[in-house]
């Protein structure tokens, strides 16, 4: 019998369903598996010195990094297991994991892949095929997902929390309606794997998912879709159905700023039917990067969707990455304003004010002339390419606001000490330090929902 050990490292504090999905499909075929979240347990070494197949699912970048370094320690403990990485940080390092020594990389729709890697080894212990990779390295195919396996991952407990108020947190589930995305961000590590696609999980298997979780005592759902409403006609009937059968559990989203937009008769729904925040990835507050990052929006779109949301009642969490070869010191001094006046200091969470691009291998960046000069200084150990400010004073901000926010974060300040330090330390980088005013502390607004995992990359 196959043994296989299916591993993640990182999944932004979710039970992962990389993990509970292609377990379904491998275990209903008759393979023996064992999953293994390193974010939560350790390591079985016995378990792994035994498998056939151990593979690590890396959807994102931080993932990757660690599974880089067990992939070392798994390498030692079973020298003679096949190795695979699937997710979606998979082909866009093939060349980096395949010099580590993976034997097979699977990207986009990975459980038919993984499924047809185990039927390969069966028939290689059976000594009649080679070990050469025959799954396709990005497969889109539409899939007919299984209800995802979640039997021997950690209980919810010890995954990121919904925290609201002086409310109990919620024990949070996870799923995913759909992956990929149709757009183009040039950022985003989905668009070299997706090119524009994105693919649905059937609305039956979704919510009987929700449904386990809930089960298992999940009061919140996060919904992992790149974009919910990629596919409105799709994510509608599946919140309305949850809410009809669960109209006590919360959910959040994430949607960008062009879609809350296009789409905004149906933020009275997310509402009514348990949604309490939307996540959106504004990225910028200057309509110059927002262009460069081809994002689809301007400022003044973000500014309309604040306020579709205040008038929903959906708190916004917006995401942004303020440290880009493009930004300024004084742009910055200009976002932390705006965040200000908008309302948006405390809602934001501090990591969000301290994100520098991260250019991974694939990305379309390399698009932007002015970006070409970086493709050759790409970093093996952090996996990304390296770039400097042409200005070496916005290096030295984000280093301090980085700083600021590790550890306004480690010694439990508030977000307005954190917001108010990242003002004063922006004030001082221009001369004379006079170009933002003293910030008008206010006590920190503590009544609105977020998930207790700031980290999103
Ligand atoms: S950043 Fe969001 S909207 Fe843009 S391509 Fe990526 S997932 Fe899609």
């Amino acid at each position: 019998m196959l043994q296989i050990v299916l591993v993640s490292t990182y999944d932004l504090g979710h039970q992962p369903f990389g993990l509970a999905s292609p377990a379904a499909w491998l275990r209903q075929s008759g393979f023996q598996v064992n999953c293994v979240d390193l974010a939560v347990d350790s390591l079985p070494s016995e378990i792994v010195r035994q498998a056939h197949l151990v593979a690590f699912y890396i959807p994102m970048h931080t993932a990757t990094r660690l599974a880089v370094e067990v992939f070392t320690h798994v390498r030692q403990l079973n020298p003679l297991a096949h190795l695979c990485f699937y997710g979606l940080y998979a082909p866009l390092n093939e060349v980096f994991l395949r010099k580590l020594g993976a034997q097979t990389i699977l990207g986009g729709e990975y459980e038919s892949g993984l499924l047809h890697l185990c039927h390969r080894l069966h028939s290689i212990l059976a000594g009649s095929l080679s070990d050469q990779q025959t799954e396709p390295l990005v497969s889109l195919a539409r899939q007919q997902f299984l209800i995802p396996d979640r039997c021997d991952l950690p209980e919810l407990s010890k995954y990121a929390q919904l925290h609201w108020g002086s409310h109990p947190p919620r024990k949070t589930g996870y799923v995913e309606a759909t992956r990929g995305c149709k757009h183009s961000c040039r950022h985003c590590p989905i668009v070299p794997v997706y090119e524009g696609n994105f693919r649905i999980i059937q609305k039956d298997v979704v919510l009987a998912d929700i449904r386990q979780q809930v089960k298992a005592g999940a009061e919140h759902i996060t919904f992992g879709d790149p974009d919910f409403f990629n596919g409105v006609g799709h994510a509608v009937p599946i919140v309305q159905a949850l809410h009809q059968e669960f109209p006590k559990v919360t959910y959040d989203v994430t949607i960008k700023v062009e879609h809350l937009l296009r789409h905004s008769e149906h933020l009275p729904l997310l509402k009514e039917t348990g949604c309490v925040v939307v996540t959106s990835a504004v990225e910028a507050m200057d309509d110059h990067i927002l262009a460069l990052l081809n994002k689809k929006h301007t400022v003044a779109d973000f500014i309309q969707v604040v306020q579709l949301c205040q008038k929903a009642g959906l708190t916004l969490n917006p995401t942004f990455i303020p440290f880009t070869p493009w930004s300024s010191v004084t742009g910055y001094q200009e976002f932390l304003s705006s965040l200000f006046e908008l309302g948006l200091a405390e809602q934001t969470s501090p990591i969000q004010l301290a994100i520098r691009l991260l250019i991974t291998e694939g990305s379309m960046l390399f698009e932007i002339p002015d970006m070409q000069k970086q493709s050759e200084n790409f970093n093996q150990q952090s996996l990304v390419y390296e770039w400097e400010h042409p200005d070496s004073t916005m290096d030295e901000l984000y280093s301090d606001v980085l700083e600021l926010v590790s550890s306004g974060m480690q010694k439990n300040q508030t977000r307005p000490e954190i917001f108010e330090a990242l003002w004063n330390c922006a004030s001082t980088k221009t001369s004379p330090h006079s170009s933002l005013p003293p910030l008008p502390l206010v006590p920190g607004r503590t009544d609105f929902p977020y998930l207790n995992e700031p980290w999103y990359c």
